[in-house]
């Protein structure tokens, strides 16, 4: 069994530590990478603490990290699409059962029997899957994405989460030219979110806590930017958007941005905060607004994302850390100060 490095956080409340992990012997259809960066999600953050217990609880030692990027060391003898030396990515998902109505729709990430990148059951080694914070990880070639080769791997690690959860729901709810539409929270997803819908050609307007992000926000591509405790820039644009992406981490109240619709208009929500978010209804029902989730993305629609982001020159802005800064890089994420991804520069790993 090859063993590989990693970071691991053994309990709740231990901070993340230097440990050893079993990856499998490749089989037919797997792809062997040597992970070379791998981004920092507040999910990872939320997951290794146990936060969303009363949907899934962690399974510890946890090894956090989904936004993977790679190089293939070696394939199984089934596997067609990659080669020894391929630049790859892997995301949140690393299987599914390939044969219920969302599979077949390329939608994995609805499958009931997904398997996550990390803590799902492994049906290879037992216990739990491990992810990206670690040297090296084996994959299925069907949850294995081509990255294009002019991403710098660094600042493209995050596309394979923040990336692809932000691209999903814009897609969907028809984001373009002649819409307007609002960013909520200027972290790791609701960056990505500013870059995309700025290039699907929409007007976008950022709400953010942080008055000090302003000029990052208009330099991402939004037109206006809101300093979401002001109640008076705030009611400024109600019933002004057509959607609005609400990536924030934390408890927050989201009515007044339902206010904010037009008629028919959407709010989608992508942030995961551990507490429920009380809803008021007549905003609602008032201009027949919805409310709504998105999570991640199928594996069709992220390598969409990926090819888009190739033609477009799209990355993460990313602050790159070795992985002995990771126990800091949370703090700092739980204080909202990221620019605007951490990204883990796995060769750090070497050392420890
Ligand atoms: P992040 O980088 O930490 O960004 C979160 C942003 O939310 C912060 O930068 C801050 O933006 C804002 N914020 C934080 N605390 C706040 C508060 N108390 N009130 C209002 N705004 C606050 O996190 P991320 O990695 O982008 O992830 C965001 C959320 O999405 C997390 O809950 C994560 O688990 C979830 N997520 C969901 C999916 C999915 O599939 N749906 C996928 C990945 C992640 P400002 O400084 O601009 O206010
Ligand atoms: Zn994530």
């Amino acid at each position: 069994m090859p063993a590989a490095k990693a970071y691991s956080a053994p309990s709740q409340t231990s901070p993340l530590q230097p440990t050893t992990i079993d990856r499998r012997e490749p089989k037919e259809n797997d792809v062997a990478i040597e992970i070379l960066f791998c981004g920092v999600c507040h999910s990872d953050l939320h997951y290794a603490r146990n936060e969303w217990s009363d949907v899934m609880e962690t399974v510890y030692p946890c090894v956090p990290g989904h936004e993977i990027i790679g190089r293939v060391t070696g394939v199984g003898s089934n596997v067609s699409k990659f080669s020894e030396g391929d630049l790859v990515g892997v995301g949140c998902l690393v299987n599914s059962d390939g044969d219920c109505p969302n599979c077949s729709e390329g939608l994995q990430q609805f499958c009931p029997n997904m398997v996550l990148t990390y803590g799902s059951p492994d049906e290879h080694l037992g216990g739990v899957t491990y992810g990206g914070y670690s040297d090296s990880i084996v994959v299925d070639q069907e949850f294995v994405l081509r990255v294009p080769d002019n991403l710098d791997p660094a600042a493209a690690a995050p596309l394979l989460c923040a990336g692809i959860t932000t691209y999903s729901p814009l897609r969907h709810w028809g984001v373009g030219p002649g819409k307007k539409v609002g960013v909520v929270g200027l972290g790791g997803l609701g960056h990505m979110a500013v870059k995309f819908a700025h290039a699907m050609g929409a007007d976008v307007v950022v709400f953010t806590t942080s008055p000090g992000k302003t000029e990052d926000a208009l330099r991402l591509g939004a037109g206006e930017v809101v300093v979401s405790r002001n109640a008076d820039e705030m009611a400024k644009h109600f019933g002004t958007f057509d959607f609005i992406l609400d990536a924030v981490s934390a408890e927050h109240d989201i009515n007044p941005y339902v206010m904010l619709l037009k008629r028919d208009g959407n709010l989608t929500l992508v942030g995961a905060p551990e507490k429920p978010l009380p809803v008021a209804a007549f905003p609602l029902l008032f201009g027949r607004r919805s409310l709504s989730g998105s999570l991640i993305g199928g594996i069709p629609e992220t390598q969409e994302m990926l090819d888009f982001c190739g033609e477009h020159g799209i990355t993460a802005d990313v602050e790159v850390i070795p992985i002995d800064k990771i126990n800091d890089a949370y703090e700092r994420m739980l204080k909202s100060d990221v620019k605007y991804r951490f990204s883990i520069d796995m060769s750090s790993l070497k050392s420890e």
